[in-house]
């Protein structure tokens, strides 16, 4: 199987480039932001949960998080492959992440990290607000919380990765077509 986490932060490209990778690769698409506001739109308790810590660019707890992706994977069997975008977000996530796919026989592949600078993805988010709907995009100071929570919170997962030697960095700016040549290039080379 080939197991890829999109990494980066908010406003990286991750949603965008999951849709060329998964194309390409035939993979699952697992995006825990998606699952959430699917929830939220059938108000879902899981749903009413979450959107009391998304309209805050918060985390969503671990516990939560974690067992709703558990319940994802185990519904997917038979599959070539995931890429999981917007998790893991914590280390603890990565370490539940791992025990899941292990009981599944496989493990994550690697990680490629969309590197793009903070205002850039500033500028990025309230851009896509006009289009999104997405009520946590179109607000600077929730943004700038998500991007926080990102350096504070989510960050450390690359070295959870690079101690696994599966982490590799990719340059998140230029064109959305650039950034595939990028990331199609650093899958091949792995997989060569
Ligand atoms: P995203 O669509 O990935 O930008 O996620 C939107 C929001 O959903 C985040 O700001 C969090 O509140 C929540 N969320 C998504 N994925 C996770 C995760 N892996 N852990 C905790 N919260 C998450």
């Amino acid at each position: 199987m080939l197991n890829i986490v999109l990494f980066g932060p908010p406003g990286a490209g991750k949603g965008t480039q999951s849709e060329r990778l998964i194309e390409k690769y035939n993979l699952v698409h697992l995006s825990t932001g998606d699952i959430f506001r699917a929830n939220i739109k059938m108000e879902s308790e899981l749903g009413v949960l979450a959107k009391s810590y998304m309209d805050q660019g918060l985390l969503v707890p671990d516990s939560v998080t974690i067992e709703m992706l558990r319940s994802e994977l185990t519904k997917k069997q038979e599959v070539s492959g995931f890429i999981f975008d917007g998790f893991p977000r914590t280390n603890a996530q990565a370490a539940a992440l791992d025990e899941v796919l292990l009981t599944f026989k496989t493990s994550i592949t690697m990680m490629a990290a969309l590197e793009v600078e903070e205002e850039e993805l500033k500028r990025r988010l309230l851009n896509r607000a006009t289009t999104s709907g997405r009520a946590d995009d179109g607000d600077i100071s929730i943004i700038e919380n998500r991007i926080s929570v990102y350096n504070k919170e989510t960050a450390p997962v690359k070295t959870f990765y690079q101690n696994q030697n599966k982490f590799i960095s990719i340059n998140g700016l230029g064109t959305i077509d650039e950034i595939t040549t990028r990331l199609f290039s650093a899958i091949d080379t792995k997989l060569a």
